[in-house]
């Protein structure tokens, strides 16, 4: 085993301390890399408040650069730049593997964080930390020319909206609804700007209408306002909702034109809707969580080539459980990288 530094939690709701941990040693197709930055998720809110699996070290979105290869590995060279997601193995032969939807492995993903290695069973610990190994496969080259620090939310936050506005081809033409503008949404009304796609805003806070214009919406519409909902009836293709707390989704099916589509990402744990919004119009409601190697690749080429990163608020990563803090009551504009360049106690 190999030993590197890490912030790591002991139990739910404890905060972050830097300890060391173990890595494995490297096998002929991994990389060693030195992590650079690191994007803190909600996810990572959620494992750290709630069931872990403890101890638990987070970071699912992160770059860095090779420092050691193994044997069989031939993407990779010392000081290749690359990124990883939340995503580090899988089975590799079942049908959705099969499908280049890695994601949704029969057998189970593995889990760059909060999971197990697929051959010698021990805990994943994720990239809040200043070393990760990882099986080639699942390293992607970090496209050149973009901010590092703002390509590590792509890969988790980007790539869990990209992947269902490529799967329902939005693009010009297309009226696309972005529900939250945190982490996910402002990426989502990024990616579907540049795909050509007239994009609306729902918000519950009208202040975001600025910052959501900003990042290339069209419009916005303040959610909490009824009258402003039913003005947008029967108007939408695709809309994609990435708000987090509790809602009830019927409003955005109303908003829905026949036959579109309403992907719910958030709020999954309470899904309520009214069933007769699916009826009239024969609309149709769908979910989808994370990507695959594919989508994932074909994302990073997309935003190397129109320039688009991730808005982030670097913080040194000593600074960790303030993060993890402001992140909890939606402190953040638009996501937190850490700078595992700075690693002391926090
Ligand atoms: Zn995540
Ligand atoms: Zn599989």
């Amino acid at each position: 085993m190999r030993t590197t530094t890490a912030y790591l939690a002991e139990s739910s709701g404890a905060p972050l301390r830097l300890q060391e941990i173990q890595r494995r040693e490297l096998r002929p197709e991994d990389v060693a890399i030195d992590i650079t930055f690191c994007g803190v998720c909600f996810s990572d809110v959620h494992a750290l408040q709630g069931q872990g699996p403890f101890p638990l070290v987070p970071g699912h979105e992160f770059v860095g650069v090779v420092t050691e290869i193994g044997s069989a590995v031939t993407r990779f060279a010392v000081g290749s730049a690359v990124a990883v997601g939340n995503i580090v193995d899988s089975c590799g032969t079942c049908t959705m593997c099969a499908a280049g939807q890695q994601n949704y492995c029969a057998k189970f993903p593995t889990l760059t964080y909060g999971g197990h290695d697929r051959q010698d069973g021990t805990p994943t610990f994720g990239g809040y930390a200043k070393e990760y190994v990882a099986a080639e496969a699942f390293v992607y080259h970090l496209p050149e020319r973009l901010d590092p620090a703002s390509v590590a939310p792509l890969m988790c936050a980007g790539v869990t909206v990209w992947e269902p506005l490529r799967q329902w081809q939005i693009g010009p033409g297309m009226t696309v609804g972005v529900v939250g503008l945190g982490g996910l949404g402002h990426l989502a009304i990024k990616f579907a700007h540049a795909l050509g796609a007239h994009v609306t805003l729902f918000t519950t806070s009208a202040g975001k209408a600025d910052g959501a214009l900003e990042l290339g919406a069209d419009q916005v519409v303040v959610s909490g306002d009824p009258a402003a909902m039913s003005a947008q009836a029967n108007t939408f293709d695709f809309i994609i909702d990435t708000a987090s707390a509790p809602h009830d989704l019927t409003p955005y099916l109303r908003a829905l034109a026949l036959d579109g589509t309403l992907c719910a990402l958030g709020a999954l744990g309470s899904m309520e809707f009214d069933p007769y919004a699916l009826l009239i119009g024969r609309k149709r409601l769908a979910s989808a969580g994370s990507g695959g190697v594919p989508a994932t690749q074909e994302m990073l080429d997309f935003c190397q080539l129109h320039g688009i990163t991730a808005d982030v608020e670097v913080l040194p990563a000593h600074e960790v459980n303030t993060a993890i803090a402001r992140l909890e009551r939606n402190d953040v504009r638009y996501r937190f990288a850490l700078d595992m360049g700075q690693m002391s106690a926090p």
